[in-house]
C-alpha cells in the first residue's frame, strides 16, 4: 500500500486532504511544499504527516510533486504554525498564508529540467499525467539536481509603484482616484502594479500611467537590492571598542553562562533607561553567534529596527546577518526567507515581530528588547504575542530567551518575582548620566486651546534652547486637531463606519479616521449641513508644532516624527539622523518618541498631556501610561548634562505621578498588582475577549438577542466568569457594530470550549463575526 499524507492547503479552502504518495515519487518529510491536485486545479500544499488508515469511502488523489529537498520551513518553525492554528482555533492553511510569502504558496510555476528526453520546461499537470517509467527516470534527474523549481515570469517581472514625494502632492483636490492611488502608497508601502489592480481595480492601470508622466509615482522593476535580501548598513565600520561597566560585565557573565548550558532558559532582563541594554544584547549575540548558532533581536519599531541594524552591522564584518520587519515589499521578504531557509551558517537576524516566523536554522538566542511593547501582539488577521511565539522557539530548540525592559509588562515581572525564571537587574545609568529629575505641572487652569504650555514649561523650553541644548516634546495624539467641529449645526463631523470624530490632518489636507483609515479631501462643507463654519478643536502633534514654533524665538528648528511624517523608511532616518546631528532644536512627536532612541543632546522633556490615555476603559491604562511616561523621560540627560522632565497633566492628584516622577518600577509594580489580585485581572486569571460584530446595515437584534442569552447560559454551564456579550466601547467600528464579552478563567481550555461552541451555534455565520482574543491588550 502506499503512504498516505495529510496535506495542508495554504490557500482557499485551507483544508486538509489526505493524498497517497506513490512509488514512483522522490522522499517525502514533514513541512515539505508539495503540489496536489484539487479538484480540476492544481495547488500547493504542506505535509503535515503521515497516515495509517486511509479515509473511508474516498477516492484518494495522489501527490503530484515535490517542490523542494530540504523544507523551505524546518520542522520547529512548522510545528509553531500548527501550535498557533490550535491555540487560536484557526485553520493550519490560514496560518501558513499568513506567514509564508505569497510565492511560495503559488502553483503557478514551472519545473526547469535538464535531461534530453524530457522537454526543457515541465508544468505540475505534465507531470500529473506522466506515465509510471518517465516518473520513475523523473526522480534520477530531480536527485542529481538536474531538476529546478521555477517561479512564474510573471511575477518575477512584477512592476513597482512607489512614491517620489511626500503630501500634499500637487493634484487636483477633485482627482479622487490619483489621490486614492497615492494615499494607499502612503500608507502601505511601494506595491505591485498587479496587486493594486486587484485591489482597486481596472482604472488604476491609467490613472498610475499619469501619475508616472506628472512625476509623482515611480514604476518599474523591484529595484535591484530589493532582491539582495540583505540590508545595506548605513554607517562605516567601527572597532568593537565596548568596555563593559561591572553592572554590564555581571549581566553578561550570566548571559554566557545561560548559552553555555544549551538549555531552555528565560532571563528578564530589568535595567533602567540608558543603562546599556543594547550592549548587553550585542555581546550575547556575539556569543551566541560564535557558538555556530543563530540569534534573534527583535525590537517594538522598524525605526528601533534600522538604528540596531546600524550599530550591530560593523561589529559583525562577517557573519550573515539580515534586517526584516513588516513594511518590507514582497520581494525583498521573499528574498529574506528564502536565503534564511537554505542558509547552513549561524544568521543574525534584527527585526520586528513578524521576523520570528523566518524559518532559521538551529537558533540560540532570542532576544525581546521594550519587551512591554504592545507592538508585539498582532490583533488583526493572525492574532498572536510575539513572546510567546519566542517562548515556543526557544523552548523547542533549548535556547536563551532574554525579554529586556525598564518597565517590564507587569505579568513578566510578576513570573519573575515568582521564580518562574531569573531577573538580571541593572540599576544605574552608563558613565556620568543620571536619571533625570521628573517634574509634574498642574494645567488645569488653562482655558486656551491655542496655548498648549503653561508659562512654567514655556520657560524652561526657552532656557534650554538659549542655551544651545536641545528638547523633545511628546503629545501622544497625531494629525492637526482630533475633532472638527461645525458652528452652524454644532456638530463634529464623524466617521459614518465607525461613528467617531474625524481628525485633521492639515499637511495632507486631509480628515483621517484613525480606526477604519475612511478619509475625505478638507476644507469641505459639513456633510451634515453644508455649512461652512468648521473649527478644529484640540490638537495633534501637527498643530503642536505650529504652536511651539509660535512660541519659541523664530531661528529655532522644529522637527516632527509620528507616523504621519515618517511614512516612508528614508524620512524617518532623516528626522532622526538630523536630531542627533543638532541641526534642530526640538522634536516634537507622539509616542515613537518615548522607544529606546538615544538622544545624548536632549537635556529637557516635555509631555504635553500627560493624562491621555489614563481614563481608558481598560485595567491596563494605568500600566501603559507609567511605562510610556518613564520610557519617554528616560530620553533626558543621557549624555554629559543632567536632564529634566516636565510632565503636564490637568488632574496633579492622580496617585500615578509619585511613581512616576521617581521611575520608581517596584512601587509602582506593588500598588498596581495589588489592585490586579483584588479585582481578579492578570496574572491572576486568564483574561479572553470575545468579539461579536455584524454590519451596520443589518438587522442584528433579533438574532442576537437570543444568542448572547444562550452564550451567557452555555459560560455558567462550563464554569466560567463571562463579562457579556455588551456592547463594545467602541460600539460601531468599520460599518459594523460591536459587542465584547469578557471571560477571566483558571485556563484556556475553558475558554476555547466556549468560544468553539459559539461558532457552532451562530445563527447567521455570514453576518455575525466570532473572533477570539487571547490575552487582549486593546480592549476597546
Ligand atoms: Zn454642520
Ligand atoms: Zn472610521
Amino acid at each position: 500500500m502506499p503512504i498516505l499524507w495529510q496535506a495542508c492547503l495554504a490557500s482557499p479552502p485551507y483544508s486538509i486532504y489526505t493524498y497517497s504518495a506513490p512509488a514512483d515519487l522522490p522522499d517525502l518529510q514533514e513541512g515539505q511544499r508539495v503540489l496536489v491536485p484539487l479538484g480540476k486545479s492544481i495547488r500547493v500544499a504542506f505535509l503535515i504527516e503521515t497516515q495509517p488508515e486511509p479515509p473511508q469511502n474516498i477516492e484518494l488523489k495522489s501527490i503530484i510533486w515535490p517542490l523542494e529537498k530540504k523544507p523551505l520551513l524546518n520542522v520547529t518553525h512548522f510545528h509553531l504554525y500548527r501550535n498557533i492554528a490550535s491555540r487560536q482555533l484557526q485553520p493550519l492553511g490560514k496560518v501558513l498564508e499568513n506567514v509564508v510569502p505569497k510565492r511560495f504558496r503559488s502553483a503557478k510555476l514551472s519545473f526547469k529540467i535538464a535531461d534530453k528526453d524530457f522537454p526543457t520546461r515541465l508544468k505540475g499537470v505534465d507531470l500529473a499525467r506522466m506515465s509510471f517509467n518517465s516518473r520513475m527516470q523523473l526522480v534520477h534527474i530531480y536527485n542529481e539536481d538536474r531538476m529546478n523549481v521555477c517561479l512564474p515570469t510573471a511575477i518575477e517581472k512584477e512592476e513597482y509603484v512607489s512614491l517620489t514625494a511626500d503630501p500634499p502632492w500637487p493634484v487636483r483636490p477633485n482627482a479622487a482616484r490619483q489621490l486614492q492611488i497615492l494615499e494607499y502608497i502612503y500608507e502601505n508601502g511601494p506595491r505591485e502594479k498587479g496587486f493594486l489592480k486587484i485591489v482597486m481595480g481596472d482604472w488604476t492601470t491609467g490613472v498610475i500611467n499619469k501619475l508616472q508622466s506628472d512625476l509623482l509615482l515611480r514604476v518599474g522593476p523591484p529595484p535591484a537590492e530589493e532582491l539582495d535580501p540583505s540590508e545595506k548598513c548605513t554607517v562605516s565600520s567601527d572597532d568593537w571598542d565596548f568596555v563593559p561597566t561591572e553592572q554590564q560585565e555581571s549581566a553578561i557573565v550570566e548571559i554566557e553562562s545561560a548559552l553555555d548550558s544549551d538549555k531552555m532558559e528565560v532571563k528578564l532582563l530589568h535595567g533602567i533607561t540608558g543603562s546599556g541594554k543594547t550592549l548587553v544584547y550585542m555581546t550575547a549575540a556575539r556569543k551566541c553567534m560564535e557558538q555556530g548558532r543563530s540569534a534573534v533581536i527583535l525590537v517594538p519599531e522598524i525605526a528601533l529596527a534600522y538604528s540596531l541594524w546600524n550599530s550591530i552591522c560593523p561589529l559583525f564584518p562577517d557573519s550573515e546577518k539580515y534586517l526584516y520587519h513588516g513594511y518590507q515589499t514582497p520581494v525583498r521578504k521573499e528574498a529574506i526567507f528564502r536565503a534564511v531557509s537554505s542558509s547552513n551558517n549561524p544568521v543574525l537576524i534584527i527585526g520586528t515581530r513578524s521576523a520570528l516566523f523566518l524559518p532559521i536554522q538551529n537558533p540560540g538566542l532570542f532576544i525581546v528588547d521594550e519587551e512591554h511593547d504592545e507592538s508585539y501582539k498582532q490583533e488583526e488577521r493572525l492574532p498572536y504575542q510575539a513572546k510567546e511565539v519566542a517562548y515556543f522557539l526557544a523552548q523547542k530548540t533549548n535556547s536563551l530567551l532574554i525579554l529586556g525592559s525598564a518597565t517590564p509588562d507587569l505579568k513578566t515581572f510578576y513570573a519573575a518575582q515568582q521564580g518562574a525564571f531569573s531577573m538580571i537587574s541593572m540599576e544605574n545609568r552608563v558613565g556620568k548620566s543620571m536619571l533625570p529629575e521628573v517634574r509634574i505641572v498642574d494645567t488645569s487652569k488653562i482655558k486656551n486651546p491655542e496655548q498648549p504650555f503653561a508659562f512654567e514649561t514655556e520657560d524652561r523650553l526657552k532656557e534650554v534652547i538659549a542655551r544651545g541644548e536641545q528638547a523633545v516634546i511628546m503629545l501622544n495624539r497625531r494629525g492637526f486637531s482630533p475633532l472638527i467641529y461645525c458652528t452652524d449645526c454644532e456638530e463634529p463631523i464623524k466617521c459614518p463606519h465607525c461613528n467617531v470624530s474625524m481628525t485633521y490632518h492639515k499637511g495632507r489636507e486631509r480628515l483621517i479616521c484613525h480606526y477604519c483609515g475612511n478619509a475625505h479631501s478638507f476644507p469641505l462643507p459639513c456633510p451634515m449641513c453644508g455649512g461652512s463654519h468648521l473649527l478644529p478643536l484640540g490638537g495633534g502633534t501637527e498643530r503642536l508644532e505650529e504652536q511651539v514654533a509660535k512660541a519659541l524665538p523664530s531661528e529655532t528648528k522644529i522637527l516632527r516624527m509620528d507616523r504621519d511624517s515618517t511614512r516612508r523608511q528614508e524620512r524617518l532616518e532623516e528626522i532622526l539622523k538630523s536630531f542627533a546631528r543638532g541641526d534642530a532644536q526640538v522634536l516634537v512627536g507622539t509616542q515613537m518618541l518615548s522607544k529606546g532612541h538615544n538622544f545624548p543632546g536632549v537635556t529637557l522633556v516635555v509631555v504635553s498631556e500627560g493624562d491621555l490615555g489614563l481614563n481608558l476603559p481598560d485595567y491596563r491604562s494605568a500600566e501603559r501610561t507609567f511605562q510610556l511616561l518613564v520610557q519617554v523621560s528616560g530620553r533626558a540627560g543621557r549624555g554629559d548634562k543632567p536632564g529634566e522632565v516636565i510632565i503636564q497633566t490637568r488632574n496633579p492628584e492622580n496617585p500615578i505621578w509619585s511613581s512616576v516622577t521617581s521611575a520608581d518600577y517596584k512601587t509602582f509594580f506593588e500598588h498596581e498588582i495589588e489592585k490586579r489580585r483584588k479585582f481578579k485581572y492578570p496574572p491572576f486569571t486568564k483574561l479572553a475577549l470575545i468579539r461579536i460584530s455584524y454590519p451596520l446595515s443589518w438587522d442584528g437584534d433579533e438574532l442576537c438577542t437570543p444568542f448572547f442569552k444562550q452564550i451567557r447560559e452555555s459560560a455558567m454551564k462550563i464554569g466560567l466568569m463571562a463579562l457579556g456579550p455588551v456592547p463594545a466601547p467602541l460600539s460601531q467600528l468599520r460599518g459594523r457594530k460591536r459587542f465584547n464579552c469578557l471571560i477571566k478563567s483558571g485556563d484556556w481550555v475553558k475558554t476555547r470550549d466556549l468560544y468553539a461552541e459559539m461558532m457552532r451555534s451562530n445563527p447567521d455565520a455570514k453576518n455575525i463575526r466570532i473572533t477570539l482574543d487571547l490575552d487582549p491588550v486593546n480592549m476597546l
